[in-house]
């Protein structure tokens, strides 16, 4: 494992003009020295101090150093490689991603014709990134995203969204227990599924907007639905309204303030309110997540935990959550009849849910050997198109109609 953090004495040279580069260097104590030398003559360019960052463009381009960094006094440096960010760039919008090389080519080619004062530079020089195929590929992503964001913005002024809603059932008495609210995009006649333009709302922050449409639609259409139940059962089960939260949206400081005002302008509790956040949401921002979780709890709205056990050491930070419900993943359900560990997943995830007195949702089930094995593990809640696939409002009438039949009091 690579040393990141190093101490230099003062007059050491952390690195000169014209070597090879790999990574940049944040500075944690000390003071750095940035200079060049212009016809044969050095210009200190900058003198850099705590907490300032500098060899940055190495990290975008790896090309060779621009200038000669000295420590002034006995510095701490903590070495910056491309791994640290790299991934994080190109998980952001391409947009971003692209800015961001632009201007340190730019940085670059201003410092070239500077320390040149012009001469020698060839236009194909200037014009660098015009080679990098990198960048070409990053360019036409950046274009592709941009008309879908625009696409996407269009959609949500011209109310192209609609939700759809799926029934989720005790396994036990087989009773309606909730619905989760499921976002679809009209386009052109054509629904398209979330996972062909979720990730552009999340990457564009479009989400945002978007999730508090999703929290008011579906509000207004669990109003419709209580009411039409009544029309069919003289005392309905307490039902519950399962809405999705992506990660995108916990970084709005007010977001529960904001859907609990949202709520509040319905005839429905924030208590009937279910709102799903998967696990990598709450990894990736345990802080600021916990936060906002407590808020949730506070203002009476109900937590899930979504996508549970894909992928993060779960049961470490378990505790920390206010959480009323664990739905197990899909890909849990489909595997666990062929797939011993699967299984045994199943199986813990039940048992930890027991333990610390929370619901289960098992998502995905389809047929009704999945059904039977999830209802003699005693896990609470069932979900999945062997009960009903996602309906708009107008199919979700009929099938209520249907199947409250069944349970009529
Ligand atoms: P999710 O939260 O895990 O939602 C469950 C997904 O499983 C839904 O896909 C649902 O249609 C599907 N599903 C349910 N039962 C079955 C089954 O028996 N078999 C199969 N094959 N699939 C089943 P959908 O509607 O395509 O949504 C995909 C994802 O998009 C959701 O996964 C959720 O992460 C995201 N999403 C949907 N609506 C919203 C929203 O309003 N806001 C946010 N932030 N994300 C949303
Ligand atoms: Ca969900
Ligand atoms: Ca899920």
């Amino acid at each position: 494992m690579e040393i990141l953090r190093k101490h230099y004495k003062s007059g050491d040279i952390i690195f000169c003009e014209g070597d090879n580069s790999d990574c940049g260097y944040l500075i944690e104590a000390g003071a750095i020295e940035l200079s060049v030398i212009k016809k044969s003559k050095k210009i200190i360019i900058s003198i850099l101090e705590e907490g300032e960052l500098f060899g940055e463009i190495a990290l975008i381009d790896g090309k060779s150093r621009t200038a000669t960094a000295i420590a002034m006094d006995d510095c701490t440096l903590f070495k910056v490689v491309p791994e640290h960010f790299q991934q994080r760039l190109e998980g952001s919008d391409p947009l971003v991603s692209m800015l961001v090389k632009i201007l340190l080519s730019r940085v670059r080619d201003t410092h070239d014709l500077w320390l040149t004062d012009g001469e020698g530079i060839k236009s194909k020089n200037i014009r660098r990134l015009v080679d990098d195929e990198n960048y070409q590929l990053l360019r036409k992503v950046a274009r592709e995203s941009v008309v879908a964001q625009s696409r996407l913005s269009q959609a949500l002024e011209q109310k192209e969204f609609e939700l759809h809603y799926q029934p989720i059932i005790s396994l036990k008495t087989k009773e309606l227990r909730g619905f989760e609210a499921l976002i679809r995009w009209r386009k052109n006649g054509e629904l398209v599924p979330p996972y062909q333009f979720i990730e552009i709302l999340e990457k564009s922050g479009l989400i945002v907007p978007v999730g508090y449409w999703v929290v008011e639609q579906a509000c207004q259409d669990f109003s419709h639905i209580k009411k039409f139940i009544r029309l069919i059962q003289k005392n309905p089960a307490k039902l519950f309204m399962s809405i999705n939260v992506s990660g995108r949206q916990f970084t709005e400081a007010d977001l529960i303030d904001r859907m609990k005002k949202i709520v509040n302008r319905t005839d429905i509790l924030t208590e009937d309110i279910k709102l799903e956040i998967t696990e990598s949401a709450l990894v990736h921002n345990t802080e600021d997540a916990v936060t906002i979780l407590e808020q949730a709890k506070k203002d009476n709205f109900q937590l899930a935990l979504d996508d549970f056990g894909t992928g993060f050491s779960s049961l470490s930070y378990l505790h920390k959550f206010p959480i009323d419900t664990l739905k197990i993943d899909r890909s849990f359900t489909v595997n666990m009849l062929n797939d011993d560990t699967s299984m045994r997943i199943v199986n813990s995830i039940i048992g930890l849910a027991e333990g610390l007195g929370l619901d289960i949702v098992s998502e995905g089930i389809e047929t009704e050997q999945e059904n039977k094995v999830m209802t003699g593990l005693e896990c609470t809640y069932g979900q999945g198109y062997l009960f009903a696939k996602p309906m708009p409002m107008t199919e979700l009438e009929v099938w209520l109609e249907d199947y409250l039949k069944k349970f009529n009091k």
